[in-house]
C-alpha cells in the first residue's frame, strides 16, 4: 500500500512520481516554446492517468494484485500504455485490483483492500475499485480500467464516476494481463462523459498485436460527448434489468433518468431480454474456464515468485504447486477449480458447453432489442456500496452485483455508467448504465451527455 496522502483510501499500488513530473515538465517546456512543438501536443498531454496495475508497464511494477507477481517487473508496455506515452499523459501510478480483477469489492486485493472514498467503511466495487476510488478522492483525473464482467462499471456506479467498457475489439488488450480472453476489454475512467470519449480516443485502434482487436473501431466519440443529444431517440428500458432485487433508492434514480431522457426528446419503451436471467450462470462457468487456462502460465518457473516444496526433492511439479498455494489467494483458486472442473472430460458440455449457447442466446435478446431501440438503459448495479467483508465470504452474494453488467461482455457490446444522483436511503451514489450495439460507442456518449 502507498500512502503519498489518501486519506486511508488505497488506491494505488504503486507511485511513480518522478517520472510523472518529468513528462509533464515536458509538456510545460512544449507549451511555453509554442509553435508545432506545441500544436502537436494532443488535447490530453499533461492530463495525468491512473493505470489499473492488470496492465503492464515498463519501469513500474505489475501485480495484478497478486503475491505471485510480486516485485516483477513487464519488460514491455501494453499498447494503451504506449498510446499515453505518445500522447504526452504523465502516468501517476498502478492502481489496486481484486487478485487477478476476480471480485465486485477489490478485498480480493493481496495488498488490502481499497476504501470507498463517500465512505471508508464501504467498498470502492471491483475489480477495479483502485482507479475508481482514486478519480472519486480526486487523486487522478483519469483512469485506465478492464471489464471483464462488469469491473469498470460496478466501481463507477458505486464511486459516483464515469466509466465505459468499449465495444470488445475497440481497444487493444496487449498487455492487459489476461483473465477471461473473449470477456476482457479496456477501458476510461473519468469524472465526466467528455474525458472518457477523450480518453477511448486515444487508447483504442487496431492493434496488429491483438488477433481480436477491430480493424474499423467506432470514431467520433468526442464529436458525439459534445454533441450531448437525444432528440428523436429510442431508448429501451430493459424489463429484466430493474425492479425486483434492486434497492429503492437506485430505482428511483434511475426513474429520474429516465424521465431527464423523455423531457430533452427521447422516445423511452420497454424492452425485454428473456435470457438475461441466465447471464450471470453463464458468466460464472466461461470466465472461471478461460481463467483457468489463462493463470496456468504462473507455473513459478516464467514469472514472479518461486516457492521450493516445504519437503520431498524440488521437481518442477512440486514447485509449481508450492508456488501456485502460495501465490494465489482463495479467490483465484476458487475459480481454477471452477472453471478446470467445468472444462474437464464428462463435464464440458454439460457446463461449459451449455453457458456457451447461453451466452449465443443473449447476443440474440440484444439484436433483438437493438432492432427495436437505439440505446438500452438499467441500473449498473443493484444496490449502492456495501460494507467492507459484508459479502466477503459469500461468494454468491459478491456475483450477484454483477446482474447488469455481464450481459454486455458476454455480447461483446459497449457499455457505459455515468452518476445517477445519490440513493434516497443512504447518500450513496448510484451509477446508471447505457448499452449500445457493437461499434456504436458514439451512441453511448451523445446519449451519457444528456444525462450528466
Ligand atoms: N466482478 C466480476 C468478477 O468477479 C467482474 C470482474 C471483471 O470485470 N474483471 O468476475
Amino acid at each position: 500500500a502507498v500512502d503519498g496522502g489518501d486519506r486511508g483510501v488505497n488506491a494505488f499500488l504503486h507511485v511513480n512520481t518522478e517520472e510523472a513530473l518529468a513528462v509533464a515538465a515536458d509538456v510545460d517546456a512544449r507549451r511555453a516554446r509554442g509553435g508545432s512543438d506545441a500544436r502537436e501536443l494532443h488535447e490530453l498531454a499533461g492530463v495525468p492517468i491512473a493505470v489499473k496495475d492488470l496492465i503492464v508497464t515498463i519501469g513500474q511494477p505489475t501485480t495484478a494484485g497478486s503475491k505471485i507477481l510480486e516485485g516483477w517487473m513487464s519488460p514491455y508496455d501494453a499498447t494503451v500504455v504506449k498510446k499515453l506515452r505518445a500522447a504526452r499523459m504523465p502516468i501517476l501510478g498502478k492502481t489496486n485490483l481484486d487478485e487477478f480483477a476476480m471480485g465486485s469489492s477489490t478485498e480480493h486485493s493481496a495488498y488490502g483492500p481499497t476504501r470507498n472514498p463517500w465512505d471508508l467503511d464501504r467498498i470502492p466495487g471491483g475489480s477495479g475499485g483502485g482507479s475508481a476510488a482514486a478519480v472519486a478522492a480526486f487523486e487522478a483525473p483519469l483512469a485506465l480500467g478492464t471489464d471483464t464482467g462488469g469491473s469498470i462499471r460496478q466501481p463507477g456506479a458505486v464511486t459516483g464516476t464515469v466509466g465505459v467498457k468499449p465495444t470488445y475489439g475497440a481497444v487493444s488488450r496487449y498487455g492487459a494481463i489476461a483473465m477471461a480472453s473473449s470477456l476482457d476489454q479496456i477501458g476510461p475512467v473519468s469524472r465526466t462523459v467528455l474525458d472518457s470519449a477523450l480518453l477511448q480516443e486515444v487508447i483504442g485502434g487496431h492493434d496488429p498485436q491483438d488477433s481480436t482487436s477491430l480493424t474499423d473501431p467506432s470514431t467520433g466519440l468526442a464529436d458525439a460527448a459534445r454533441l450531448g443529444n437525444v432528440k428523436g431517440m429510442k431508448i429501451g428500458i430493459i424489463k429484466e434489468l430493474h425492479g425486483e432485487g434492486y434497492q429503492a433508492g437506485v430505482e428511483n434514480r434511475f426513474n429520474e433518468s429516465l424521465e431527464l431522457l423523455r423531457g430533452a426528446g427521447a422516445e423511452i419503451v420497454e424492452v425485454s431480454c428473456p435470457n438475461f436471467g441466465y447471464a450471470l450462470g453463464a458468466y460464472y462457468l466461461i470466465m472461471p474456464s478461460e481463467a483457468s487456462s489463462n493463470l496456468a502460465k504462473f507455473d513459478g518457473v516464467r514469472f514472479g515468485m518461486r516457492k521450493l516444496p516445504a519437503e520431498g526433492p524440488p521437481t518442477i511439479e512440486r514447485v509449481m504447486a508450492a508456488t501456485r498455494a502460495a501465490g494465489f489467494g482463495d479467490e483465484v483458486k476458487r475459480r481454477i477449480i471452477l472453471g478446470t472442473y467445468a472444462l474437464s472430460a464428462g463435464y464440458y458440455d454439460a457446463y461449459y458447453g451449455s453457458a456457451q449457447k447461453v451466452r449465443t442466446l443473449i447476443q440474440r435478446d440484444f439484436a433483438a432489442a437493438f432492432a427495436q431501440v437505439d440505446v438500452l438503459i438499467s441500473p449498473t448495479s443493484p444496490t449502492t456500496a456495501f460494507k467492507l467483508g459484508e459479502k466477503l465470504n459469500d461468494p454468491l452474494a459478491m456475483y450477484l452485483n454483477d446482474v447488469a453488467t455481464i450481459p454486455a461482455n458476454l455480447a461483446g457490446v459497449p457499455g457505459l455508467t455515468l452518476p445517477g444522483g445519490l440513493a434516497d436511503e443512504d447518500g450513496l451514489p448510484v451509477g446508471i448504465q447505457l448499452l449500445a450495439p457493437a461499434r456504436e460507442d458514439a451512441r453511448l456518449y451523445r446519449v451519457g451527455a444528456v444525462l450528466e
